[in-house]
């Protein structure tokens, strides 16, 4: 449950990819209370955004791993540390708080936090603007689905052939909407028992498939679409428009961070000119075009250890060997 007034924590990552998610961890390993933000409605950044269906092959000790596998991985590691994860936020203003630490202010709230860590890799992965004609004429068009259950009953148009999209349809199909999914060309995107299970749910009749397909307008009801030839008429309490997410840099560059371009400066250990606020993955300059899990995860574990030095002097920056604890530490709301 989130609370109206949120607790300081020690460490505020932002930006829930696999840099923060993997900080958010080696943080919370050292016994840090930890807090991310992260704007898009789930973790896992550009791996659940733009290609959570593919394989990837170079990632450390996990051969051949799906992108959505891999950051459901870290979230299971990340999980006993429990962590504030709160998502669909965007972090737009950052002060220092008067104590040595730091304020940062979303649409929805503002945290305090000893350390921040930046890990924003290419800025905020927000929808693509929904540019189908009539948009403006249909009550209820959305670009995210945080909750399928809420749509239970309804009559729901899915729109898009990226992985999000089939996940979407399914997922409604399971929580009891009428849906339609359709997208330009033939195929859908999803890994194989996503697509799987799409097909068996349009060959039993429970959720209609309209591809390929030239959506035309939106009404107040519905959308006109013409398949094979043919005008349909779908009617539509809710259109889900899924085309993917643009990257937007927009809400940070004004921090006084020394950007170069849409790299932010950093030295040891990922420190930016401003104290207790690191920058790790992407959107760290000493990676350059270099832009890899392998080195986030890097970046990522030691500015968490500097953090944890920062915020807590009494720590050590080197963490010793997690093989050596025999265990995870108690959660820091629980110290
Ligand atoms: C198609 C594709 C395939 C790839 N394949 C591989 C591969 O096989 N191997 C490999 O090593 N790398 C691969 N990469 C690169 C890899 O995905 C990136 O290096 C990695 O995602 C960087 O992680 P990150 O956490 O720094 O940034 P991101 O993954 O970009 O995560 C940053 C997160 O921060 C959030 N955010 C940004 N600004 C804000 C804000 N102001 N407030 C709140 N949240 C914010 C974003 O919404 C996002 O979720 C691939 C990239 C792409 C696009």
């Amino acid at each position: 449950m989130q609370s109206e007034q949120p607790s300081r924590t020690d460490v505020l990552v932002i930006g829930g990819g696999p840099a923060g998610l993997y900080a958010a961890f080696y943080a919370g390993w050292r016994g840090l209370s930890v807090r991310v933000l992260e704007a898009r409605v789930e973790p896992g950044g550009q791996l659940m955004a733009l290609y959570p269906d593919k394989i990837v092959y170079d990632a450390p000790g996990s051969p051949q791993i799906r992108a959505a596998g891999l950051v459901a991985a870290l979230l299971a590691q990340l999980e006993p540390l429990e962590a504030d994860l709160r998502m669909g936020e965007v972090a737009r203003t950052l002060g220092p708080d008067g104590e040595g630490g730091w304020i940062v202010g979303t649409d929805k709230s503002q945290y305090e936090a000893g350390a921040v860590i930046l890990a924003a890799g290419l800025g905020a992965l927000l929808p693509r603007d929904v540019r189908i004609a009539g948009v403006e004429t249909h009550p209820d068009i959305r670009t995210d689905l945080p909750d399928p259950a809420g749509l239970a009953g309804r009559q729901v148009l899915v729109v898009g052939g990226v992985p999000q999209a089939t996940r979407a349809a399914l997922e409604l199909v399971e929580a009891g909407a009428a849906v339609t999914l359709t997208h330009r060309r033939a195929g859908f995107r999803g890994d194989p028992g996503m697509l799987a299970r799409l097909e068996a749910e349009r060959s039993a009749g429970r959720l209609r498939v309209l591809a390929p397909a030239v959506l035309s307008h939106l009404t107040p009801d519905g959308a006109e679409l013409t398949v094979n030839g043919e005008v349909a008429h779908v009617q539509a309490d809710t259109v889900l428009v899924l085309n993917g997410y643009l990257p937007d840099l927009s809400p940070l560059l004004g921090w006084p961070l020394e950007w170069e371009g849409e790299y932010v400066p950093d030295g040891p250990g990922g420190q930016t000119v401003l104290p207790g606020v690191y920058v790790v993955g992407d959107l760290a300059r000493s990676g350059g075009d270099f832009k890899l899990l392998s080195l986030a995860f890097g970046q990522a574990a030691l500015a968490a250890n500097h953090a944890a030095h920062h915020v807590r002097p009494e720590l050590k920056v080197r963490p010793g060997h997690s093989s050596e604890r025999g265990g995870y530490p108690r959660p820091a709301s629980q110290i």
